[in-house]
C-alpha cells in the first residue's frame, strides 16, 4: 500500500505568499535531488555534482526548483527533506516550499509527478500516518477537527486530540478492562467452587465505581461541547413587520436582510452566519407569521414553522410598541416546548403599558428588550443566548479528552455492553459469560482507535480530508 510516492499541493489554492507541495514515500528524496539546486551556502554558484547537492534531513535548503531537462529555473524556494521515520507519514517526505499561486504550485506538482509520484488522494498523507503507526483513529480524526475548526474553542479542543487525549484515555481504559477480563479468565476454574466469590464483587466495583462513569463522563463531553464546533441553529420568528430582518442585521453587523415598512418582505428563509464568545451559529430569518392567502407567503410560512422545530433556539420577535396579537400568542404556545428568547423589539418607540402586558404574558420565557434600529440591548441579547446555549454545560476544561460524534457513538454501545456486564455480575453469572461481554467491550474500544481493522471506515474518514492533508 505505501509503496508508491504521493504528492499533492498542501496548502489553500489562491493568491498567498507561500505554497508548499509534499512528497512522502520512496522516491521523495530522488525527485528532490532531481528537481531542487540548492544554493551553495559559500560559494556562489550552484552544484550539481553527487557531494554538492546532497540533503541532510531535517535541514532547510535555499535554491531554485529547475526544469530537470534544461535546467530551466521554476522558482525560487526552500526544500525540507525529512528521512523516515521521522516524519509526518514516517515515510521519507520532501516539502518544498515555493511562492503561491496555482500555475507556479501546478508546474511544481507535474514536475514532481513526472519524475516518479502519484497525485495523492485525500487525507493520504494522514492515512499513511495512521497505517504506518504515527497516530492512531481519534488522532487522525482531531486533525480534520483542527482544520474544520470554526471557533478558537473547538481549535483547543482538537489540538488536546491531535496530542493524543483521547487516546490516552482510551489506551488506560483499554488496560483497565484487560485487566479484569484477566482477573475473569483466571479465576473461570474456579468459578463454581467459591462460596463468597470476590471475583463478581471486583468486577462490579470496578464497573460501577471507575468504567462506567468514565464511559459516562466521556459521552457527557461530546454532548456539552458538540456546539462549539458544529455550531447552533438560530431561528428568528415573528409577526410582519416586528423587525425580524433589523435584528438579524443587527447581530451578523451586515446589510443580509431586505428591512422594508412593507410587510411580508421575507418569503424564503435569509442565513447567515456569526459567533458569538466563539460558538459559531447559523442565523435564519423567516417569513412573519400571519394569517395571509398569497401561496408564495404560505410556503415561506410553512418553512418558517420547520426552521423553528429544527432550530437550537428560537428568538421570537415582538414590539414593544404594541401589545401582542393574537397570532403572537398562538405563536408562544406552539413553541412552548422549544428554547425560547422573546425579544421584545423597537425598544426606542416602546409603550410602558404594552411592554407590561407583553412581559407579564411572558414571564416563564427569557426575554431581552431591544433596539434594532439603534442597536441598544443587543449585547444583552447576544450575552443571553450565550448564556441559554451552553448552561449546564462543562465549557471551561478544554483540555480534557472529549470524543467526536463517531466515537460517542461507540462510547455509546460501549456503555450498554458494560451495563449488560454490570447485570451479569450482579446476578453471577458465569465469569466466562462476564469474560465474552467484556471481549465485546474492547472490540468496542478497539474500533475507535482503529486497532480494530476496517477499511470501509479509514476510507470514509480519510476521505473528509483535504488533498495533500
Ligand atoms: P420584519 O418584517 O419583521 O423583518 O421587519 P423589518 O426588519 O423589515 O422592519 C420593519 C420596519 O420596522 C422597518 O421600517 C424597520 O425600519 C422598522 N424597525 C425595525 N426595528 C426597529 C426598531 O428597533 N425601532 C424602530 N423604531 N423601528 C424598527
Amino acid at each position: 500500500m505505501t509503496n508508491n510516492t504521493i504528492a499533492a499541493i498542501s496548502t489553500p489554492l489562491g493568491p498567498g505568499g507561500i505554497g508548499v507541495v509534499r512528497i512522502s514515500g520512496p522516491c521523495a528524496y530522488t525527485i528532490m535531488k532531481r528537481l531542487f539546486l540548492r544554493k551553495q551556502p559559500c560559494r556562489p554558484r550552484y552544484g550539481r555534482s553527487s557531494e554538492e547537492n546532497q540533503f541532510r534531513s531535517h535541514f532547510v535548503y535555499y535554491g531554485h526548483l529547475v526544469e530537470p531537462l534544461n535546467q530551466t529555473i521554476i522558482d525560487e524556494a526552500l526544500a525540507i527533506y525529512m528521512k523516515g521515520p521521522k516524519s509526518f507519514t514516517r515515510e521519507d517526505v520532501v516539502e518544498f516550499h515555493s511562492h503561491s499561486g496555482f500555475v507556479v504550485l501546478d508546474r511544481i506538482l507535474h514536475l514532481v509527478v513526472d519524475a516518479g509520484a502519484v497525485l495523492s488522494a485525500p487525507g493520504e498523507f494522514s492515512k499513511r500516518a495512521f497505517l504506518n503507526g504515527r497516530i492512531d483513529l481519534t488522532q487522525a480524526e482531531a486533525v480534520i477537527d483542527l482544520i474544520n475548526a470554526p471557533c478558537e474553542f473547538a481549535v483547543q479542543m482538537a489540538s488536546h486530540q491531535v496530542a493524543g487525549g483521547l487516546r490516552d484515555v482510551l489506551a488506560a481504559l483499554t488496560a483497565t478492562i484487560t485487566r479484569l477480563q484477566a482477573v475473569c479468565e483466571a479465576n473461570i476454574e474456579f468459578d463454581e467452587s467459591v462460596e463468597d466469590d470476590p471475583v463478581h464483587s471486583t468486577v462490579q466495583e470496578m464497573l460501577s465505581q471507575s468504567i462506567l462513569p468514565e464511559v459516562t463522563e466521556l459521552i457527557k463531553r461530546q454532548k456539552d461541547t458538540a456546539i462549539f464546533k458544529e455550531g447552533v441553529l438560530l431561528a428568528i420568528a415573528g409577526a410582519p413587520n416586528v423587525g425580524k430582518s433589523s435584528l438579524l442585521n443587527r447581530l451578523v453587523e451586515r446589510e443580509t436582510a431586505i428591512v422594508s415598512e412593507v410587510p411580508g418582505t421575507t418569503r424564503d428563509i435569509v442565513r447567515d452566519y456569526f459567533s458569538i464568545n466563539g460558538v459559531p451559529v447559523v442565523i435564519c430569518d423567516t417569513a412573519g407569521i400571519h394569517d395571509t392567502q398569497d401561496p408564495i407567503e404560505c410556503l415561506g410560512i410553512k418553512k418558517a414553522r420547520d426552521h423553528f422545530h429544527r432550530a437550537d433556539i428560537v428568538l421570537l420577535v415582538v414590539e414593544a410598541s404594541r401589545k401582542l396579537n393574537a397570532f403572537e400568542k398562538n405563536l408562544i404556545e406552539e413553541l412552548q416546548h422549544t428554547r425560547m428568547i422573546v425579544v421584545i423589539n423597537k425598544d426606542d418607540i416602546a409603550d410602558d403599558d404594552a411592554v407590561a402586558d407583553t412581559q407579564q404574558i411572558t414571564q416563564h420565557i427569557p426575554q431581552a428588550k431591544v433596539s434594532a434600529k439603534t442597536g441598544h440591548g443587543v449585547a444583552n441579547l447576544k450575552g443571553l443566548i450565550f448564556k441559554d446555549l451552553v448552561s449546564g454545560k462543562n465549557r471551561g476544561d478544554h483540555g480534557g479528552a472529549t470524543p467526536n460524534l463517531r466515537q460517542r457513538i461507540i462510547l455509546e454501545k460501549t456503555m450498554r455492553e458494560l451495563q449488560r456486564c454490570l447485570a451479569a455480575a450482579e446476578t453471577e453469572q458465569p465469569l466466562d459469560v462476564i469474560s465474552g461481554l467484556l471481549t465485546e467491550v474492547l472490540h468496542l474500544l478497539d474500533g475507535i482507535s482503529g486497532r480494530r481493522k476496517t477499511e470501509d471506515l479509514y476510507d470514509h474518514i480519510f476521505s473528509q480530508f483535504c488533498i495533500g492533508k
